[in-house]
């Protein structure tokens, strides 16, 4: 069965997400952490949660995927910014414990002009202080598009993060469709050379989640604008290999694609279908 679900808003709670996603026709979401420009987060009504683990365990949910928001960059230049990355990521990390064995997603930042030598082990970094031994969440680095200093646009940068992480195992990398696609990977006529070069940089065994979003440009523009499954430069063909093809088969997938609820529901009825 096809993992499928979308992003969804957390101001009516977390039992509400769950069941949002159901009522949508899918088994899991996706949700920012707090506002996703940035800010404090609210208090986690600890009953709230609990009612949505009994609900994902009564429906056979698969993990979930938290989103940290967008301003976090680990790599700053600026004290202040990265001081944001380490308090939030220290913070949610958390949280997450409340909703143990699921998954936190999130850029791994923009170098500004330092390059990417010096960010990189800036990331690594701040995982390191920020994971501990016996959390339960696992941490994804999302794929990104390259748009501006962007870490993370080619697998080799990935790669050298998840190397200088001491968390490995709790360790790792959510695929972006829109974003891999401007970032000059071809998903949509060469799906399976672009993950054989996923498995030689990464490793397969460390692809844990997908964000299914066509792109509103061609390949390798570097721009990073979502477009509903299907309308955009990838195609509805693609996204059909995508969800069937047997090295993603159980990840879960969240769209993140320009929609309301309603579009969502038609999406994963479509991704569903094939
Ligand atoms: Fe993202
Ligand atoms: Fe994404
Ligand atoms: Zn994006």
């Amino acid at each position: 069965m096809l993992n499928i679900g979308c992003h969804l808003s957390v101001s009516q709670g977390f039992e509400n997400m769950g069941k949002q996603i159901l009522s949508l026709g899918g088994n899991t979401f996706q949700f920012f952490t707090r506002n996703p420009r940035g800010g404090k987060a609210k208090d986690i009504d600890k009953d709230d949660v609990d009612r949505l683990i009994i609900l994902m365990k009564n429906n056979n949910f698969a993990p979930i995927l938290a989103h940290a928001p967008y301003t976090l960059n680990p790599c700053s230049a600026n004290e202040r910014t990265r001081e944001f990355a380490f308090e939030t990521m220290a913070d949610d990390l958390k949280r997450m414990e409340l909703l143990p064995g699921n998954m936190y997603n999130f850029h791994p930042g923009s170098h500004v002009g330092q390059g990417i030598e010096k960010a990189v082990p800036m990331i690594a970094e701040v995982l390191n202080t920020v994971m501990w031994d016996e959390m339960s969440t696992t941490v994804l680095l999302e794929t990104m598009a390259g748009k501006g200093s962007e870490v993370g646009s080619r697998f080799e940068e990935l790669r050298t993060i998840i190397d200088l992480c001491d968390y490995k195992d709790k360790l790792g990398v959510c695929l972006d469709t829109c974003h891999v696609f401007d970032g000059g990977y071809d998903i949509k006529d060469n799906l399976d050379s672009v993950l054989d070069e996923f498995d030689k940089v990464i490793g397969l065994e460390r692809l844990q989640a997908l964000h299914l979003n066509d792109s509103k440009n061609p390949l390798a523009s570097h721009k990073d604008r979502h477009e509903k499954i299907g309308e955009g430069y990838i195609g509805l063909e693609a996204f059909e290999r995508i969800v069937t093809h047997p090295a993603l088969k159980g990840l879960p997938c969240c769209l993140e694609t320009p929609n309301e609820l309603d579009g969502y529901k038609r999406e994963i009825e479509l991704l569903k279908s094939f």
